[in-house]
Formats: C-alpha cells, structure tokens, sequence
C-alpha cells in the first residue's frame, strides 16, 4: 500500500495544466454592457474554480449587424476594446467571430472583483434621449422596405430557430421593437420572435435598446417556461413573478383588469429590471412626478393592437419619468445655490 502511494506521487501532475474552455454568446438582445459583464464574469468564475489554469475563450455574436452588413458598434466593442483590449490579459486565449488572439504573456490571476464600465467618450453610447423622446433604434438607415421580413429572414438574423425567443414555443408572430405607429421601420433589425403571450407583454415603445432590455430580463424571469434544457440536476428557478401573482404555466396573463395586481407586476419589473429600490418608490410620493409620468406615457410610448395598458409599457414610461424628474430637481437645485 504503501508503495503503491509512492509510486502514485511520483507522477506528473498533468491535469494542472489542462486549459478550461469558456464561451459566451452575444445574443441581439444583449448589448454593450450586459454583454461584456457576463463574459468578465464567466473569466472570473472560471479564475476562482480553476486559479492557474489557461483559459481559452470563445465568442460568438448574434445579428448586431450595421447597416453595411458588418457588425454594428457593439459587437465591434465587445471584440475590440473589451475582449481583446481588456480581457485578454486574464486569459491565454481569446476567439472572436473574425479571428484568434493569444496572450503573448502569462495569463494574469488578479482579476478585479468588479467590472466599471464607463461610456464612451466619442459620445457612442449615449442614452435615449429623455426629453425629445426620439426614437432610439438599432438600425440607422432603415431598409425601407414596406413589408415585413419573413420569419425565417428574422431567425436568421437572430441567429435561432422560428420559435419564441423567451419561451421557445411556437407559433410565433413577428414582433416590432419600435412599434410601427412610434416610427419603426421594417428592416429586420427592428423584428424580435414571440409567441402571442410575449408579444402581449412586450413593451410599446419607441426606444429600441430598452426594448431588447426587456427581452433579457424576461428570458430570465420566464426561465420555467422553457422545455427541459438537459443538463441533469440542474433546475430552472420558479420565477419571481409567478410566485407573487399566480400566473399559471401556460402563460396566461391574470386578470390584469385587476388594479392591485397590475401595481403588484409592476413594482416587480421596476424592482427587477430597472433596479428600482425603497429611494425609487418613496420618490412615486413626489409632487409632479404624476405629471411628468403622463407627458412621457402621451410622448413615447404607443397603443398596439389594442391593448393600451401594459406593465412592460408603465415600467418602462415611470423609469423615464424618474429620470426627468431628477433632472429637474437638480437644475432647480443648482439654481437656487446660485442666488
Ligand atoms: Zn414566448
């Protein structure tokens, strides 16, 4: 027994050296940042699991195509100025859709605990714009084309099958992400898959970027939705959302005539989405807020297919809301310490 152990502890230890393979897909609904903080996230993951060991990584990118039919500004970012500008040094090995890099040095351990990212300076990533309620779309020169894409040209781009994009299910129908009525276009970028119970939820807005935001969240929070993935033991979480108002696993939206219940979901997706917290709410008590949630809700959002009243839609309206506000209390705050 005793030899045996020796000889045991004798060997190489070859395992040590065995590279981790990590790999992360940019769908169309992840931008810039969601995207470049899961990839730092998996790298990081990866270093406390597994400290020492190379660390290959491998991106692929979804639609976030530019109107040349080269990948738009984010991807472009995110292989660029994230991956191969930042992350690099915390792996040996980085693929991205046009090509391969190694780290020339040795792959760094220290990998800080959280990733800052700050907004361009060439003025690329600046926001929807609050106060003129233009329209934010992905798409700069629009395909005019007057007709929709076909389901297959949408899933194409979206780099998936004609399912629902949240849930999987089919059939599907074709979703704007600036509704047609708020000035969206037909190009194929502006088009999103979902069955008929996520279209209904979908937002009416005419900022695209908030739009897809709301897709990544739901993915997320309508996870149980989804057929078995067949990973074994692993479990989807019941969704938050479920819980608190009951809604069945077909979908089935509730009573959402219901004036409490409509309040309940939508201090679920202000809490869950936009981050919302007790300073957010406490803020719901100011004195025109009310005012300047209706200027936004008249402004930008739209009534599609009937249904005017949408929580996705009020999340999104009462966000923006929020934001107004704050601005106002600040220039009147700079101005009163001016006199
Ligand atoms: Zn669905």
């Amino acid at each position: 027994m005793t030899k045996k152990r020796k000889k045991l502890g004798k060997r190489p230890v070859r395992s040590a050296q065995k590279s981790i393979l990590l790999f992360h897909d940019m769908r169309v609904e992840e931008d810039f940042e969601l995207c470049a903080q899961r990839m730092f996230e998996v790298v990081r993951g990866a270093a406390r699991r597994f400290p020492g060991r190379p660390r290959r990584m491998i991106l692929t990118v979804q639609g976030h195509r530019n109107d040349l039919g080269a990948f738009d500004h984010d991807a472009f970012e995110i292989m660029q100025e994230f991956g191969s500008g930042f992350l690099l040094c915390y792996l040996t090995e980085f693929t991205h859709p046009y090509f391969t890099l190694k780290n020339n040095r040795k792959q760094r351990e220290d990998i800080p605990d959280v990733l800052e990212i700050t907004p361009p300076e060439d003025g690329s990533g600046s926001s929807f714009d609050y106060w003129g309620f233009a329209r934010r779309q992905r798409e700069f020169i629009s395909d005019p084309r007057s007709s929709r894409p076909t389901l297959r040209a949408i899933a194409d781009y979206l780099g998936r099958d004609t399912s629902c994009q949240i849930c999987w299910r089919k059939p599907v129908e074709r979703a704007h992400a600036v509704p047609e009525s708020l000035g969206g276009s037909n190009d194929v970028r502006n088009f999103a898959l979902l069955c008929t119970y996520h279209h209904r939820e979908a937002p009416d807005i005419a900022d695209a970027e908030a739009f897809w935001r709301w897709i990544d969240y739901v993915y997320d929070r309508d996870a149980h939705m989804r057929p078995e993935v067949g990973i074994p033991g692993f479990v989807f979480e019941a969704s938050p959302w479920n819980e608190l108002i009951g809604v069945d696993d077909e979908g089935k939206p509730g009573t959402e005539t219901d004036e409490n219940l409509f309040r309940r979901k939508l201090r679920i997706e202000l809490t869950h989405l936009y981050g919302w917290g007790p300073e957010e709410f406490s803020r719901l008590e100011s004195i025109g807020i009310d005012q300047e949630f209706h200027r936004v809700r008249r402004g930008a959002t739209g009534r599609h297919r009937g249904v005017g009243r949408k929580v996705s839609t009020y999340a999104w309206a009462y966000n923006t809301a929020l934001v107004r506000f704050r601005e106002i209390e600040k220039i009147k705050e700079e101005r009163a310490s001016e006199k």
